[in-house]
């Protein structure tokens, strides 16, 4: 588990605590610790309070209600996140498409439809007709990353650039599925650097 993951862990079990207090048990300068606390605040995870860092529950810096993946816990930052409809009346959302992959286990044995949207375009694709990328080198949330298509094409161009293999829905499932069997923590865990180059895509 990383520092930040451990630092939310404490958290959870403490509610509150300082900087000082983390730097100690972590046995790193403060400066390191401060260095985590601005990148959890920035994620949505943590606010600061008199002096103390606690949980955020409530609402990011805008005050907008911050809706957590029911499978990996992180916040939901995605403007149009996987959407899982189960029975026709219940809409879950969750951080990403390997989540979201992950959900239809949760609720394999109700109704469910659901809804992903392009990775470039952000337009709604049904997932039984999209594309999707797993295991690329592309990680913009949880891992092995799952990216949708509606363009099959695109998905062929993505791969060249990212690698990954192309797969349908039920083989993405299968594929996910098995892949975290054994720990849904450690294949949710974030990785530390998400950001990668698009243009290589869009030159191609
Ligand atoms: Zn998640
Ligand atoms: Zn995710």
């Amino acid at each position: 588990m990383n520092r930040k993951k451990q630092i939310l862990e404490i958290l959870k079990e403490r509610g509150e605590i300082t900087v000082k207090s983390l730097s100690k048990i972590f046995n790193v300068s403060e400066m390191t610790i401060y260095r985590d606390v601005r990148q959890l605040e920035k994620e949505g995870e943590i606010k600061r309070k008199h002096g103390s860092i606690v949980l955020n529950l409530e609402g990011n810096e805008d005050g907008k209600v911050v809706k957590r993946c029911p499978i990996c816990e992180k916040p939901i930052t995605r403007s149009h996140p996987y959407k899982l409809t189960v029975e026709n009346t219940k809409t879950i959302e969750a951080c990403c498409d390997h989540c979201g992959l992950l959900l239809h286990k949760k609720y394999e044995d109700q109704e469910v439809s659901a809804l992903t949207y392009d990775f470039i375009t952000e337009n709604p694709v049904s997932v039984l007709e999209a594309y999707f990328v797993v295991g690329s080198d592309a990680k913009p949330c949880c891992s092995p990353s799952v990216i949708p298509f509606s363009d099959r094409s695109m998905a062929e161009k993505f791969v060249k650039g990212f690698g990954g293999k192309l797969l349908n829905f039920v083989e993405a499932y299968n594929e996910i599925i098995n892949r975290s069997s054994l720990n849904i923590q450690s294949c949710c865990a974030p990785e530390q650097n998400v950001s990668f180059n698009l243009g290589k895509l869009k030159k191609d």
